[in-house]
């Protein structure tokens, strides 16, 4: 079969009248009470659905935390807080934002290599588990902690000895910044002690935006076999059992929906044996792309159109100072069109191939790439879906110092 491969239907919004709806509100409602593009708009209600319908899924044992770095906006941490069991911090600045929640502070787990003296202190104070990344970083930990009279709560962030298979972005099984290379992690265990350090137990976290349940599955047997070997050098009882995230999304022509349902089943099925070895263990998923990506969309108004050489160009008021992902340029290999609409013309039957650029002097502001989309002219708004993770804060807001887009939870 020579079908052209299509984007996957997208299913948290409606059409109305030719017009998106986000919320519960028509698209042109919206921007008219915003009041300027470009903008994210980020929908409460798709969030709530995508945790619950995975907490529906996993059995009782497993709890969910959210990695804010995928979408810090305070407003959608605090909506998060209240549905999910914990949340990953990956800076002081995030550490801030997730301490205004009513989280509990061994809820709470900061990872990441490179952490400042500031930080650390930061977080030894507020009592959440620190996810140490090397050796020196322990000791680093240890000596503010017995300098402040604090035990510091800590867990090991393992860079484990396999990868996670077709993974987009693969964060394991190699040389890494990230984490302790599992084959020195006992080591390790045994200065624990020494230390004077509380420890929690293991993040194990083998890489993002994966679309294949089998090779989530391979990868949470694995992570849970490596944490059981593990755990048998450890100082005392396992009380944190993070598994990491990496649940993905489609993004891109072709891409499918993943199927969690295995991934549940088969974490049913690796709980007894969990709970058998490390009684006090709670076994945390951190997830953040699959959570908030779908949720989101970006839009931005179309300044000008022109023709050049026979192709049609849209030039834009955004562009990738606000959405570096969906230029293509945030680790992807080969740039693919995300979805994009013409948020205003949505069921137009009068179709043309275009491209949609921003205002940026760069042949990489593109927002679409010769996408047939319906005819659309200046004062039409462009809209690009599956925006609800690593986009404005993943992207070069103070390149070419355009304004800013703003933010908007509906
Ligand atoms: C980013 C991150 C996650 C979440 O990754 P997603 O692909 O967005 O689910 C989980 N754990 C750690 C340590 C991370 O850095």
């Amino acid at each position: 079969m020579n079908r052209k491969k299509q984007h996957a239907p997208l299913k948290y919004f409606q059409v109305k009248n030719n017009i998106l709806q986000i919320g519960d509100q028509s698209l042109t409602r919206l921007i008219s009470t915003i009041g300027r593009t470009p903008f994210y708009a980020y929908d409460r209600n798709v969030i709530t659905e995508k945790v619950t319908h995975l907490r529906k899924l996993l059995p009782d044992g497993i709890k969910l935390h959210y990695a804010m770095k995928a979408n810090p906006m305070p407003e959608i941490v605090q909506h998060m807080a209240g549905l999910v069991d914990g949340l990953g911090v990956a800076s002081a600045g995030e550490l801030e934002v997730a301490l205004t929640t009513a989280t509990k502070p061994y809820n709470i787990s900061f990872a990441g290599p490179g952490k400042r003296e500031e930080e650390l202190s930061y977080a030894i104070r507020a009592g959440i588990i620190i996810n140490m990344e090397s050796e020196r970083e322990m000791r680093t930990i240890a000596e503010i902690a017995s300098q402040s009279g604090i035990k510091a709560k800590v867990a090991i962030r393992v860079n484990p000895d396999f990868e996670l298979k077709l993974s987009g972005m693969k964060m394991g099984g190699r040389a890494t910044q990230f984490g302790v290379d599992a084959e020195r992690v006992p080591e390790l265990l045994k200065q624990l002690d020494r230390f004077g350090l509380d420890f929690y137990g293991f993040h194990i976290f083998s890489g993002s935006q994966n679309l294949l349940s089998e090779a989530i599955i391979e990868a949470h047997n694995k992570t849970i076999d490596l944490a059981l070997q593990l755990s048998e050098h450890a100082p005392g009882m396992i009380r944190l059992l993070n598994i990491g995230g990496g649940f993905g999304i489609p993004y891109f022509p072709g891409d499918e929906y993943l199927d969690v349902a295995p991934i549940a089943d088969n974490l049913k099925n690796l709980l007894p044996a969990i709970t058998n070895k490390l009684p006090d263990a709670e076994v945390v998923i951190e997830l953040g792309r699959y959570f908030v990506g779908e949720a989101g969309i970006y839009v931005c108004q179309i300044l000008d159109k022109k023709v050049s050489r026979g192709q049609v160009f849209l030039i834009t008021d955004g562009g990738l100072h606000h959405h570096l992902a969906a230029s293509g340029n945030f680790g992807q290999v080969i740039r693919k069109n995300y979805p994009v609409a013409i948020g205003n013309r949505m069921e137009n039957t009068d179709q043309e191939v275009v491209n949609i650029v921003g205002p940026l002097c760069t042949p990489l502001d593109t927002l679409a790439d010769k996408m047939l989309l319906p005819k659309a002219n200046a004062g039409d708004y462009v809209v690009v879906f599956q925006s609800g993770a690593y986009g404005f804060t993943a992207s070069p807001t103070a390149f070419l110092s355009h304004p800013n887009a703003v933010e908007v939870l509906v």
